[in-house]
């Protein structure tokens, strides 16, 4: 178990491919939410050492025959060397995941195990697949080369709750692409963040390639800002999120952002939910309730709104809250005690504004030290109360009653957020159509999964720009078109070839 493991200490920054001593004397403590004890501590990354390990990311890119011009094809190589290297540390990324976060290992052990390997795969397979050329006869004349070239260094700054994942989304296209990059974990999460450099050397990633330097929001800040920095690509809450645009709004930074959600799911009067628990567990609970894209307002039809309450709320007690490390959990501990303080607030409000608890709401008995906190269901809720507006990020579900289909979209899309969602009936086209007025970037029908292939990321409050797909690959690229490369007969838009 977590509290009999030797704690985890690392004393210097991967900067440039070397451990490297940091320039300031600060440390960050790690602690375990749930045990409230210190597992580890790592060396803390201040403003010069952003700055070497911007300077190591700059040389690797710009270094002639380096990495930004090596063929795709042997960056592709690289990138499968880096995803068996991640392979053969699958079990210890999860279990540090699981005792930095909470995050149940049985989660861990599927999504932060599992999902960035998928990633690292299917960006050197894209890389390999694409043309890095594409000629187009041009609409006047004459043929036009459209290049992609990588965008540069890229700061990567990722959040505590699925954070190899939400890494991976990052790391991977960027380094498809030809990017170099510099990573900041969050500071609850530095301990996983380390061990890729592990992987950066096994996968024989040059020098420069890959630096990680933890901190907190001033590093952060400090990369953000940073006049080495060509594109920022962000996952965190949406305070932070509409900062960063602003510093990249005057330097016209590209930038992508993931940030907060607060989803629908849209029960349908022919949904079979009494087969589908699992499926409402990971789409409305999963990792104590810290992912972005929950569909944590749960929209009942009127008919049938006592049976998704009863459904919920028995879901919701049923479920096993433990230490993170037991593979008996389902819900582990909120990540930190400011988390758990936040959540248990909300709970307090969604009482104050009226609304009924049918479920949890509590500490559950027993489980005193570390910073658990029942699942906990509302049920008459209004979908302009706080619980129901404003993003939670831990296990409280809200279920808001409606009166026909309409009244069930403009209610999902009467939201500040716009990230994920579900539609749960029986009838596959019917919801597909729902789906597609739902304004929000990703949708699951009966379920809520993540594809590499499908693109990942939200409108409105919840973010700019998309991860995964090729869409994700094309945020690190800059187009380049250079005219009058041939003679062509053809002038039809849009004809293209491979060179
Ligand atoms: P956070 O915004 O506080 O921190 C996220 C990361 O950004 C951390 O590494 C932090 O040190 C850094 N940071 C904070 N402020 C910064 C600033 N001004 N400039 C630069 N860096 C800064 O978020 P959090 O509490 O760690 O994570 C939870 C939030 O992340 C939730 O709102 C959740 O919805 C969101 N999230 C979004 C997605 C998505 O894909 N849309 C995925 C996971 C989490």
């Amino acid at each position: 178990m977590s509290q009999q493991q030797e704690a985890i200490e690392q004393d210097a920054l991967f900067i440039g491919g070397e451990w490297t001593a940091p320039q300031g004397g600060g440390r960050i403590a790690v602690v375990s939410p749930s045990s409230e004890q210190q597992v580890g501590s790592v060396a803390e990354a201040g403003a010069a050492d952003a700055d070497a390990a911007v300077a190591a990311a700059r040389a690797a890119f710009a270094a002639r025959g380096g990495w930004a011009s090596w063929e795709a094809a042997r960056r592709a190589d690289a990138l499968d060397a880096f995803a068996d290297a991640y392979e053969r540390r699958a079990g210890e990324f999860a279990r540090r995941v699981s005792l930095q976060n909470g995050m149940p290992i049985a989660i861990a052990s599927r999504i932060e195990a599992g999902i960035p390997l998928a990633v690292y795969r299917y960006y050197a397979a894209l890389a390999r697949a694409l043309p890095a050329v594409e000629r187009r006869a041009g609409v006047l004349g004459g043929s036009i080369d459209v290049r992609r070239h990588p965008v540069g260094v890229v700061a990567a700054i990722v959040p505590w709750n699925f954070p190899q994942t939400l890494t991976a989304f990052k790391l991977a296209p960027a380094l498809a692409a030809g990017c170099a990059i510099v990573l900041k974990p969050s500071p609850e999460t530095v301990l996983d963040a380390l061990l890729l450099a592990d992987c950066a050397r096994d996968a024989g990633l040059p020098d420069g390639v890959l630096n990680i330097v933890p901190g907190g929001r001033e590093l952060g800040a400090c990369l953000v800002a940073h006049p080495g920095v060509d594109k920022v690509a962000f996952t965190g809450s949406t305070a932070a999120g509409r900062s960063i645009a602003e510093v990249c709004g005057r330097l016209l930074r590209p930038v992508t952002l993931e940030l907060g959600g607060k989803s629908a799911a849209i029960v349908l009067d022919d949904a079979e939910l009494e087969g589908a628990v699992e499926q409402l567990f990971g789409a409305t609970l999963l990792n104590n309730g810290q992912t972005c894209f929950l569909s944590t307002r749960v929209l009942a039809p009127r008919a049938r709104y006592d049976e998704v309450v009863e459904l919920l709320a028995a879901l919701a007690r049923g479920l096993t809250v433990g230490d993170a490390l037991d593979p008996q959990t389902e819900v582990g501990p909120l990540a930190t005690s400011v988390q758990r303080e936040r959540v248990r607030g909300y709970v307090e409000r969604g009482r104050a504004d009226g609304a009924r608890l049918v479920a949890g709401g509590g500490v559950p008995a027993g489980r005193e030290c570390g910073w658990f906190l029942e699942p906990t269901v509302f049920a008459d809720v209004r979908n302009d109360d706080a619980i129901a507006r404003e993003e939670i990020f831990g296990p409280v579900l809200a279920v808001i009653p409606y009166d026909g289909e309409d009244e069930a979209v403009a209610l999902a899309n009467d939201s500040p957020y716009g990230l994920g969602g579900t539609v749960w009936t029986r009838d596959l086209e019917r919801g597909a159509a729902v789906a597609a007025r739902m304004q929000t970037g990703t949708v699951g029908l009966n379920a809520f999964l993540l594809d590499p292939a499908a693109p990942f990321g939200g409108v409105k409050a919840s973010g700019l720009g998309r991860e995964l797909g090729p869409e994700g690959l094309a945020a690190y690229q800059h187009v380049q078109s250079i005219h009058g490369v041939a003679e062509t007969t053809s002038t039809a838009a849009g004809q293209t070839a491979s060179v």
